[in-house]
Formats: C-alpha cells, sequence, structure tokens
C-alpha cells in the first residue's frame, strides 16, 4: 500500500497515519517529524528550517524532496508506505512523481481528510503529546487520566508542545496549505487516484472510514 494522505494542518493525517501502520504494517514517513527530528539534532537541514518552521511557512523544495527520496530507498518502504505531510506543493508532486518512477513504486491512493477550518485552529492550539512514547493528547477534549502522567507508557513531566502549534502561526499554517497544497486535490483527481473522507467524526468514525477506502484501493 502507497499511500498520500492529504489534509490541512489538525485535521488527523498523524493520528489516521499511526491506525494505518498497525494495520498494514507499513511506515508513516511525516515530513513534518523528519525536519522536527533534523531541528533536534542540529543538522544543517535542521538549521535551515527552523525559522521557516517556526513561523509556520513551508520549507524549500529542495530540502524535503531530498529527505523523502532518501527515506524512500530505505528497506522497510519496500512493502509501502504512508506519506504524511508530503507533497505539499505541486513541485513536490511532480518530484515525488519522479522519484517513484524512477524507484519502479507506483502511488494505491491518495485521500484527503476533509475539515471545518475553525474547528482545526482549535483542535491544534489544544494539542500536546508525550516525549517518551508519543502519544497524543488535546486539552479539554482528551486529558490523561493522572494529571502530567502519560497514561500509555506512565512517564511523568514528559508532555510536550510543538512550537508551531498555536493560534498564530496555525492561521499561516492554514494560508500555506490553501495557497500551496490545497491545488494537489485537484491534481491527484485527474490522475484518477484520489479519494475523499469526513474528517469531522471522532478517531474511530474516521479511522473505519479510511480503513473502508485503502481496502477498496489495495
Ligand atoms: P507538519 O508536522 O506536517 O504540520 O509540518 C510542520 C512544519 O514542517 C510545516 O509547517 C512546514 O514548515 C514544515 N514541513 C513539513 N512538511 C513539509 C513539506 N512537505 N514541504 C514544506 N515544508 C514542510
Amino acid at each position: 500500500m502507497r499511500l498520500i494522505l492529504l489534509g490541512p494542518p489538525g485535521a488527523g493525517k498523524g493520528t489516521q497515519a499511526k491506525h494505518i501502520v498497525d494495520r498494514y504494517s507499513i511506515p508513516q514517513l511525516s515530513t513534518g517529524d523528519m525536519l522536527r527530528e533534523a531541528v533536534a539534532a542540529g543538522t544543517e537541514t535542521g538549521k535551515r528550517a527552523k525559522a521557516v518552521m517556526d513561523e509556520g511557512k513551508l520549507v524549500s523544495d529542495e530540502i524535503v524532496n531530498a529527505i523523502v527520496s532518501e527515506r524512500l530507498d530505505r528497506d522497510d518502504c519496500a512493502n509501502g508506505f504512508i506519506l504524511d505531510g508530503y507533497p505539499r506543493t505541486l513541485e513536490q508532486a511532480d518530484a515525488l512523481e519522479a522519484m517513484l518512477a524512477d524507484k519502479g513504486m507506483e502511488l494505491n491512493c491518495v485521500l484527503e481528510l476533509e475539515v471545518d477550518d475553525d474547528a482545526m485552529v482549535d483542535r491544534v492550539a489544544g494539542r500536546f503529546t508525550c516525549g517518551r512514547c508519543g502519544e497524543g493528547y488535546h486539552d479539554p477534549n482528551k486529558m490523561p487520566r493522572v494529571a502530567d502522567k502519560c497514561d500509555r507508557c506512565g512517564a511523568t513531566g514528559s508532555f510536550v508542545r510543538r512550537a508551531d502549534d498555536n493560534a498564530q502561526t496555525m492561521r499561516t499554517r492554514l494560508r500555506a496549505y490553501y495557497k500551496e497544497t490545497a491545488p494537489l486535490v485537484g491534481y491527484y483527481h485527474a490522475k484518477g487516484k484520489l479519494k475523499q473522507v469526513d474528517g469531522m467524526g471522532n478517531i474511530d468514525e474516521v479511522a473505519g472510514a479510511v480503513g473502508a477506502v485503502l481496502e477498496a484501493a489495495s
């Protein structure tokens, strides 16, 4: 299964990707996560990307295309992958197409999570994760059962919030989405790859709808 998840920040791409990882045993390739790792590790790429990410703007196509191409060559992508947050521009979509042709791979499906923007600002402004195991939380919708303690791994004092998850940066990220990324919906529709799922239900409802679409596409 080779899949792209499309949708604005906060649509639930990362959450749904985790369900798909479990079901199909394929890796989730999140360019946002890869860039945050590069920033944390202080690499040259990380240094170039940090200021742009903090503002909510897009990192250059050249940087992200290179990290994705390298990542697709790893063994764990042999049976498929989920691209989460990539491609984000038409240039990246063209670069991905060339990359996949070069590697002898073909996309099965591009899945768009359709959501309501105002709800996205609230979702993103409230989200936080456990820095140890990655479990996701939301204030006030999904608080840990014991204050400051992760329900999944039991770590205390480990919760982290992304620097760009605030209402102001979120508006810049939404603008970037509609200007740069939304045209990909038409791009993949024209290629006959696009499937759309209502992303406004609860996590399990959306996962059910996503699962049904993927079964039909595989
Ligand atoms: P995300 O975790 O997908 O919300 O990405 C966080 C930030 O990383 C974005 O706001 C961008 O600054 C940067 N980023 C992630 N993926 C891409 C991409 N495909 N192209 C450009 N910038 C990206």
